[in-house]
């Protein structure tokens, strides 16, 4: 596992999805220096009088995120560095998975996040630098900022020491789908609602027969 991560989100909205980071974990890890998120934004990256969009040649709805000014906000964010994966995010992409962000925490210093809008980016950004064109789910978006925000909080939690407890990634071990706090039990609509005994036995050998039975992960 990394000790750091470094996010470079290439962006047309950047405020739409800063909030994220700046709660609770994410927040911390910042703080922690453990990871950092930078932004990009393609309009920045334009000659001038030359807006970030235009219509797609062959017709069609919708406009096209021109590649030039995400080829240079690309260029910004890899600046030297040697072990960086950049992501392109698409809904005809590769499902993106736990085994996936594993292996990027693992063997990467920076990840470059590409998001689109509108009717997508320019295929030939696609050409120029190597990277993995990646989809979080079988649906379409408006945009990538949302996906790009999942992945910067999945492949986080893998960085060392941003969850307080390194076993609370819950692939490296039986964690529970369901989860219990106080009280043992309440009462709603005169029908009473109780922990399983079994949380509450502190029976060791049970306990953990009882989480492996509940869990949804697979290791
Ligand atoms: N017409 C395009 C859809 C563009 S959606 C097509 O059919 O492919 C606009 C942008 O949202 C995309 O460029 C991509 O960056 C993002 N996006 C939408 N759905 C996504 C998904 N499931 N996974 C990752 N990115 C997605």
């Amino acid at each position: 596992m990394k000790a750091k991560m470094n996010f470079h989100i290439i962006t047309l909205f950047p405020d739409s999805i800063y909030g994220y980071i700046q709660h609770s974990i994410l927040k911390r890890a910042i703080e922690d220096g453990k990871i950092t998120v930078s932004f990009y934004d393609p309009k920045d990256f334009c000659d001038e009088k030359v807006r970030a969009d235009d219509k797609p040649y062959g017709g069609g709805p919708g406009m096209v995120m021109r590649a030039m000014p995400v080829i240079r906000a690309i260029e910004a964010a890899k600046c030297r560095k040697k072990k960086v994966k950049i992501m392109f995010m698409s809904p005809q992409g590769e499902q993106f998975t736990n085994d996936y962000a594993n292996t990027v925490a693992h063997d990467f210093t920076d990840v470059i996040i590409v998001s689109g809008r509108y009717e997508g980016i320019d295929a030939r950004v696609k050409e120029v630098f190597p990277m993995d064109e990646i989809s979080i789910g079988p649906f379409v978006l408006t945009g990538g900022e949302l996906p790009a925000m999942i992945i910067c909080d999945v492949i986080s939690r893998r960085v060392e020491g941003v969850l307080g407890n390194f076993d609370s990634v819950e692939e490296t071990r039986n964690a529970s789908n369901d989860v219990y706090t106080r009280p043992s039990e309440f009462i709603y609509r005169k029908k009473k609602y109780s922990v399983p005994d079994v949380l509450l036995s502190g029976h060791h050998a049970n306990l953990e027969n009882w989480r492996e039975g509940n869990s949804k992960h697979k290791k």
